[in-house]
């Protein structure tokens, strides 16, 4: 794969902002990869589009293709669509104690085995008294092997009461859960092959009869095209709250981690990593992203290239304030820093004494809707009012202010935040001197 990849991506070796043709050609082989790592299609086209619209117009990193730059934009969408904020990844246990936990999914796909890692998880992570129940009442052994997998995880599972019907049980374990002082109880429940209404019906009796916290759909990794379908169906019908991914210490590259995060909008919450109950992981978007990609070495290198000339810049930069010089081309590539990485007190927060200049930095107030206006200002100037902003005088500044499309207003305020910053440059070199900045910096 990677090999035919190189191939189309020579072809775009072209340097500047990312076309259309560009990226499109670059995505044909994208479309392959998800698919091959089994991202079922309908979500395939979505994501595709998705890139498309961000990859347009983005500038290409020096030392990368652009087929590469791509790849790496490929991979960060992927990262922000199947990634979700910290909270949301997190088991669910804000409710009251006993706090219900619904395991749900088809057979086979590891439920018993996951509520005995979450259990034993839940146990020594997280200090909480568990127990589990099973609400598998179809297959003969299914109840007794809840048991066992309880007693690997050292916590309790409820009684088994042969001939006893899943809401039953399930009322049961809640009773138990409540009179033994139980924190969780994670109630294991029966899968089909196939889904079918006398399961969904089951389940959505049993989720009615104990209102789960978190009702976590078990998936196989290996599920494929079939993830859409699957996850739409318990969302729909019974209402998911997370996803668990198991046997991805097998084989399957995890497409399914993304069919099912696009179609349900759900948290993937845990992976199964082995049939060993301690192994269970929490979900980290970046490392499912490049199994999916399969790309991981052009992702890295991109990166590395794109921290090269961050450094590069930061050294430049670093070299000026040893100077104490700041002109108005030095601010135009502070800028177009900041706008690639976020945060110019960020840059300064780096640097040695700036506790006292933070207000000064902040006074400056430096915001990303600005940032543009002010690029184009400073790109309206001369070479000489660059390198030496006191030229500004009335009628420069009207003159720059209608070849920017900007104000006057505009045009002074920069001009005043040039000069704080020059300012605090000046206080930088007094204190810093060589060795303090430079190692700050590095
Ligand atoms: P259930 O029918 O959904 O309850 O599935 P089980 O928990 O009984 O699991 C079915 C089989 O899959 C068992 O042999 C488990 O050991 C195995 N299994 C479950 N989770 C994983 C996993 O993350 N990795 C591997 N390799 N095997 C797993
Ligand atoms: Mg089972």
């Amino acid at each position: 794969l990677s090999n035919r990849l190189g191939g189309v991506f020579d072809k775009l070796r072209k340097r500047g902002a990312l076309s259309e043709d560009d990226v499109s050609e670059a995505m044909r082989e994208v479309r392959v990869a998800l698919l091959e790592a089994d991202v079922a299609l309908p979500v395939v086209k979505d994501f595709v589009k998705k890139v498309k619209e961000r990859a347009v117009g983005q500038e290409v990193i020096k030392s990368v293709t652009p087929g590469q730059m791509v790849v790496k934009i490929v991979n960060d969408v992927l990262v922000e669509t199947l990634g979700a904020d910290d909270e949301e990844s997190q088991i669910n246990l804000r409710a009251e104690a006993p706090v219900p936990i619904l395991m749900v999914g088809l057979q086979g796909s590891g439920k018993t085995t996951t509520s005995g890692k979450l259990a034993l998880r839940l146990r020594t992570r997280e200090r909480k008294k568990v127990m589990v129940a099973s609400l598998d009442v179809y297959r003969p052994a299914a109840q007794k092997q809840l048991e066992v997998v309880a007693g690997q995880a050292e916590v309790d599972s409820l009684p088994i009461v042969m001939g006893e019907m899943p809401v039953a049980i399930a009322k049961r374990a809640m009773s138990e859960g409540r009179k033994g002082g139980y924190d969780v109880v994670i109630l294991d429940t029966a899968g089909r092959l196939h889904i079918d209404q006398e399961l969904m019906d089951e389940v959505a009796q049993v989720r009615d009869a104990v209102k789960p916290a978190e009702t976590l759909l078990v998936t196989d990794a290996m599920i494929g095209q079939d993830a859409v379908n699957l996850a739409r169906e318990f969302n729909e019908k019974i209402g998911i709250s997370g996803i668990v991914l198991t046997r991805v210490d097998g084989d399957a590259r995890g497409g399914a981690a993304l069919s099912m995060r696009a179609v349900t909008g759900k948290p993937i919450k845990l992976l199964g990593m082995g049939e060993k109950l301690d192994q269970l992981e929490g979900f980290h978007a970046d490392r499912i992203a490049s199994r999916i990609l399969g790309m991981g070495d052009v992702v890295s290198l991109v990166e590395k290239a794109a921290e090269s000339i961050e450094a590069e810049e930061a050294e430049k930069m670093a070299a000026k304030l040893m100077e104490g010089k700041f002109d108005m081309n030095d601010m135009l590539s502070q800028l177009r820093q900041i706008q690639k990485m976020g945060d110019i007190k960020g840059i300064l927060g780096m640097m040695p004494g700036i506790g006292k200049m933070q207000k000064q930095i902040e006074n400056a107030n430096i915001d990303d809707k600005m940032i543009k206006h002010q690029e184009a200002i400073i790109l309206s100037m001369t070479a000489k009012e660059r390198a030496n902003p006191a030229l500004m005088k009335a009628s420069r500044k009207k003159r720059v202010a209608a070849g920017s499309g900007t104000t006057v207003q505009e045009i002074n305020k920069l001009l005043k935040q040039h000069q704080q910053m020059a300012d605090v440059m000046k206080k930088m070199k007094k204190m810093g001197g060589k060795k303090g900045l430079m190692g700050a910096m590095s």
